[in-house]
């Protein structure tokens, strides 16, 4: 709580008693606190990639460079965080643009099998590297108003992370259909699951189930906080309901109509 004081002065310049007006701050703390964590959450996740291109240039430098093995090793590592930093700062510009609610949604038509075909098609190389299969249960066409760049940052976080927590071999189900005034997308794996005590947590930034073995796969730790903003912003919901090693699923429900 924040209290100004305001005295009472009367013509005699006595003071004959005090306003004390008390604010509650509890909301603006809440939010500062948020924001600072998040500032000192991204000012760490940004310099680890540096500090081990740092490093691995420095070795380089030192003598490493004569080693033909070594050489094409360590260049690979410096390639593979500026890629990780690139992805990190996509999604912190993208995170903040949602965010700053001023900017309105642009709705448009937009056919969510398209976006799904569209987001499939960007995936594929992963989809083969680990014989995934995509079994989809989809309508000829599903028509909503929305935007399309965020209908497809969703399918492709839900449906990147499906695959990425799916051992080799496995099977992630894209359903979709429409009931309604609603359109209903499901993504679901058959992947390692989430415990329960970190499903009320997975939507936040930067939140991973298991830190170290989650940035070896190359995520941010944000898709899921975008995601969520992004379903926000268009007034729909999302759940989900995970049973560990079995499998996860993701349900997104969206209004169909939107007025400009
Ligand atoms: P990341 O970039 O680490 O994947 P996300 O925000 O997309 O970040 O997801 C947050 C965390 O939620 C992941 O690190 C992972 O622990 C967990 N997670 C997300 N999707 C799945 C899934 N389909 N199966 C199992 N765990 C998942």
């Amino acid at each position: 709580v924040d209290a100004n004081v305001v005295p009472i002065v009367e013509d005699n310049q006595h003071l004959s008693g005090v306003i004390l007006v008390l604010h509650d701050i509890t909301d603006i703390r809440h939010l500062e606190a948020l924001r600072s964590e998040f500032v000192s959450n991204v000012s760490h996740e940004l310099k680890t990639p540096v500090t081990s291109i740092k490093g691995f240039a420095e070795t380089l430098l030192d003598g490493a460079m004569a080693d033909a093995d070594l050489r094409k090793e360590f260049l690979e590592i410096i390639r593979d965080e500026s890629n990780r930093l690139t992805r990190l700062i996509e999604d912190i510009l993208q995170l903040s643009k949602i965010e700053q609610h001023q900017i309105k949604p642009h709705y448009s038509e937009v056919d969510l099998v398209n976006v799904l075909t569209n987001v499939l098609k960007v995936l594929r190389k992963a989809i083969v590297e680990k014989n995934v299969t995509i079994e989809l249960q989809l309508p000829q066409s599903l028509v909503l108003t929305s935007e399309a760049d965020g209908l497809h940052q969703i399918a492709l976080n839900l449906i990147s992370n499906a695959i990425t927590y799916t051992p080799n071999d496995g099977c992630v189900t894209i359903h979709a259909h429409k009931k309604g005034t609603e359109i209903t997308l499901q993504v679901a794996d058959t992947g390692i699951g989430i415990p329960a005590a970190d499903q009320t947590r997975i939507f936040e930034r930067f939140y991973r189930v298991h830190k170290a073995r989650e940035r070896e796969t190359g995520g941010t730790g944000l898709g899921l906080s975008i995601v969520k903003h992004l379903v926000e912003r268009y007034q729909g919901r999302i759940a989900l309901d995970s049973i560990e090693d079995e499998g996860t699923t993701f349900t997104v429900t969206l209004p169909c109509e939107h007025i400009d």
